[in-house]
């Protein structure tokens, strides 16, 4: 039986990497998909899914820093399909860069899409969730910040380790009205946005920085998008009903002592 069968889920960052492969298994599990990204490929994802026979679906370019454009968002969503039931927070970025080289500029690109963007889009969905009394929030951290820390990317730990200080205190305020919140704590996952951070560790051999990343993980290779996916989709279910406020580290052992 599917998990998410015609429940309503909306996705930020859907057009690439994790949130596609979110995407992919939120489809495979019946959802209504609201798939949300700054990029256009999120308009030709959601062509292809209904090509592929996945009919409840609508794409939507916003830009996280934009709370007016999340309200809209959250109003095309209603329209379309009634409500929104699940939220995945997945959008972020990351640019690597030694502490005194960052630029006001870097480090604020960081706060605005990971934390700010990630504040605003719960910000304009909660109210819906509030109004049917159940919801489900999966927010994608990561071990970064928190868990591990490598050089160069203080910026993005900074914004990764505080959206789990924003899952747990969320977490507590919103579960007496029965909306769940929980984190995703990847470690490498092969998107884009690994592809990049090897690209700028070395520039002349990025495939090297990926097998090097691999060899360092005890399971010795990086996570596909969909494994993500998997894990996003049983938070976003009724199968996780009674977990809330949880950070959740899929990294295959890259973490354990
Ligand atoms: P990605 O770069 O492949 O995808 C990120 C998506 O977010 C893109 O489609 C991009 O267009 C979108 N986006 C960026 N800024 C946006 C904005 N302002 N408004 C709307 N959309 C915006 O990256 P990914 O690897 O798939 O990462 C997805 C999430 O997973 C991020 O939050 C990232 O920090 C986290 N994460 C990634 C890894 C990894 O190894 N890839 C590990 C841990 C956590």
């Amino acid at each position: 039986m599917a998990k998410l069968t015609d429940k309503v889920a909306f996705i930020t960052g859907a057009a690439s990497g994790i949130g596609r492969g979110i995407t992919k298994v939120y489809a495979q599990q019946g959802a209504k998909l609201v798939l949300v990204d700054i990029a256009d490929d999120v308009l030709d994802l959601a062509s292809d899914l209904k090509a592929e026979g996945h009919s409840s679906v609508i794409a939507i370019q916003a830009d996280l820093r934009n709370l007016d454009d999340l309200k809209k968002a959250v109003t095309q969503a209603k329209d379309k399909f009634g409500t929104i039931e699940i939220l995945v927070a997945n959008a972020g970025v990351c640019k690597l860069g030694k502490f005194l080289e960052m630029t006001a500029e870097d480090r604020d690109f960081h706060i605005d899409v990971n934390i700010k963007g990630t504040w605003n889009t719960i910000q304009a969905v909660l109210p819906e969730m509030k109004k049917n009394n159940k919801g489900s929030i999966v927010i994608t951290s990561s071990v970064t910040g928190d868990l591990v820390a490598d050089p160069g990317e203080t910026a993005y730990a900074l914004s990764k380790s505080a959206l789990v200080g924003l899952t747990k205190s969320l977490a507590v305020e919103l579960a007496p009205f029965q909306i769940r919140v929980n984190a995703i704590c990847p470690g490498y996952v092969r998107t884009p946005m690994a592809e990049s951070i090897a690209q700028q560790s070395n520039p002349k051999e990025p495939e090297a920085v990926l097998t090097e990343m691999a060899k360092a993980i005890p399971m010795q290779r990086l996570a596909e998008p969909e494994e993500i996916g998997e894990l996003a989709a049983f938070l976003g279910s009724d199968e996780s009903s009674y977990m809330t406020g949880t950070q959740n580290i899929i990294d295959g052992g890259s973490t354990l002592p």
